[in-house]
């Protein structure tokens, strides 16, 4: 079955042609997928083509089963049902610039982070990136006349460089007018460190922010939380890390969640300050939010802003991540985590 929200708009008049339909059909689909239609709310076509198209092809693969809105910010959790039965989560956030979609790229993950719950049954499956075009298009549906997606980020459930080739196919197909128009420049992608496959995104030639879960201001201590620092090291890590600022000229994102008594001292900020020193970079500190499942500890607000201040101090460009949807599991696969537990019971 062919997913329609995947094929560019070259693809869909391959499509329509082996079907043996007229060429005007292809953009008209096209729109009409970007508008989250179904193929019965395709009222532009005849019924017996609605028919046969179903036959070959799936309009929408994902579909939102829950929304989650949060009482304290604009942020909206969405678990989306995928055709298998699988879900997976999004979450929509309101800046000054305009909207932002985290999106899922994997049914779980295979990394193992030690904080983290989407990891928690190991990786289920690949999302396809008509799965991922999917979810913008659930959350463009949802704003509907308020606003669009304009910034993307692949931060939530997965490794999406563990997930290489459908992800590469997402942004060369996300961006295009036909498609979601989000330009590259306003995507992150978010990745525990997989080097070999940081190299091959750096020789891409795409303009997408690269943020990098670093966590850790030495091997030793990244270790103990991230068994992906056992397969790379971290001289490794940041190696890459260059390489993709000096092909890219876009300064990387160094994403360290603080974690109480594992990596939230003074020495461990100074340290990371001085791994960091050349690099053009910024750190994103972000409070660990305490996942159930997982017995680590959070920092209080006097921890984050002295380490915030070590790094300043030291001239590391640095900010405290603002936390939003606190109230509605807006950490990674927390809401999935949720369901899952609830359908267990
Ligand atoms: N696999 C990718 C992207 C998904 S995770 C990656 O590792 O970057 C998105 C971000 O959330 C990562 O920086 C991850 O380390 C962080 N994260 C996961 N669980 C967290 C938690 N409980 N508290 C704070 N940050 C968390």
């Amino acid at each position: 079955m062919r997913e329609l929200t995947g094929l560019s708009l070259e693809e869909m008049q391959d499509f329509v042609r082996e079907l043996g339909l007229p060429a005007f059909r292809a953009k008209q689909l096209c729109q009409a997928v970007q508008k989250g239609m179904d193929f019965e709310e395709m009222s532009m076509l005849p019924s017996s083509l609605r028919q046969s198209l179903q036959e070959y092809a799936v309009a929408q693969p994902v579909s939102v089963l829950q929304v989650h809105t949060s009482a304290v910010d604009d942020t909206v959790k969405f678990l989306f049902a995928l055709r298998d039965g699988n879900c997976v989560e999004g979450v929509l956030m309101h800046y000054h610039y305009g909207y932002s979609l985290c999106i899922s790229t994997q049914v779980g993950c295979r990394m193992g982070c030690r904080f983290c719950a989407s990891t928690l049954e190991g990786c289920v499956r690949n999302l396809t990136h008509g799965e991922m075009i999917g979810e913008v298009v659930c959350a463009n549906r949802y704003l509907g006349e308020k606003g669009r997606v304009g910034h993307i980020v692949l931060m939530g459930a997965g490794e999406p460089l563990d997930n290489f080739d459908e992800v590469i196919q997402f942004l060369r197909l996300v961006n295009r007018e036909e498609s979601c128009g989000v330009g590259l420049r306003h995507i992150s992608l978010s990745t525990c460190g997989l080097v070999e496959n940081m190299y091959r995104l750096a020789d891409m030639d795409l303009p997408v922010t690269l943020s990098l879960s670093l966590h850790a201001p030495n091997d030793a201590v990244r270790r103990t939380i991230m068994p992906v620092a056992n397969r790379y090291s971290m001289a490794d890590v940041l190696d890459a890390c260059r390489y993709y600022v000096k092909k890219t000229g876009r300064r990387v994102i160094f994403e360290y969640a603080l974690i109480g008594g594992v990596n939230d001292s003074e020495s461990h900020a100074r340290e990371l300050a001085g791994r960091l020193r050349g690099l053009q970079c910024h750190v994103n500190l972000i409070p660990l939010n305490e996942v159930r499942e997982r017995n680590l500890k959070g920092v209080s607000e006097e921890t984050v802003r002295r380490f915030l201040k070590t790094l300043e101090d030291l001239h590391i460009s640095a900010t405290r991540r603002r936390e939003m949807g606190d109230d509605i599991a807006g950490a990674c696969g927390q809401l999935r985590r949720q369901v899952l537990n609830s359908t267990e019971r």
